[in-house]
Order: structure tokens, then sequence, then C-alpha cells
């Protein structure tokens, strides 16, 4: 039997609850479409591709693919999804944020 609880607070959610959330949330790499150029196409790009390889080998595999794409699900409770859906990206204080972070939040 399958037994769910919810991820925020713990209830379980079958025998508790009538109602289960599910929450999927994926963080993936923006993607701005480069412009190419003719000189870019006749550049030599070995040396750079060696500095990224090397780079890459330092990493981990999970740390490269983190730093692409990650996925998290969670399973709430009513409860917990309203105040989920108020609330879904919680904020650092002002005090926490570095100066130039783009922080608005209608302050
Ligand atoms: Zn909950």
């Amino acid at each position: 039997m399958l037994h769910f609880s919810c991820d925020r607070c713990g209830k379980g959610l079958l025998l508790d609850e009538d109602v289960r959330y599910e929450v999927t949330i994926e963080v993936k790499s923006g993607y701005d479409p480069l412009e190419i150029t003719r000189e870019d196409l006749q550049k030599d790009f070995s040396a750079e591709i060696a500095v990224l390889l090397k780079q890459m080998k330092k990493k981990g595999k999970q740390a490269l693919e983190d730093g692409v794409y990650k996925i998290f699900k969670f399973d709430l409770c009513l409860q917990c999804q309203k105040e989920f859906i108020k609330n879904p990206l919680p904020v650092k204080s002002k005090q926490e944020l570095p100066e130039r972070s783009g922080f608005r939040n209608g302050q």
C-alpha cells in the first residue's frame, strides 16, 4: 500500500486528508539564443574547449548536472498547499540580500 505524507508538515495524506497536492519544481538554466558571426565560425576554439573540459573534470558529475537541470517533486496537504501558493518563493530579508540582487517585491 502506498503511503503519502505531506513533505512540508509530515501529516499523513491518504488517511488524514481528503485531497493530496503534488508540487513539481523544475529548475533549469535559461537559454538565450547566441548571435554567431562569420568571424566566430572561423575562430579556433581548441584552447577554450580544453579549458572548459579541465574545469568540468574538477567538478563532480552531480554538480555539473545540478548546474543545468534539477527537478523536485513534493506532496502537500491542503493547508500546506494554501500556504505554498500564497508564497512559493519565500524571499530573504533585505539585510540578507546582496546589494544588487534585483529584489523588488514592492520595496
Ligand atoms: Zn502539510
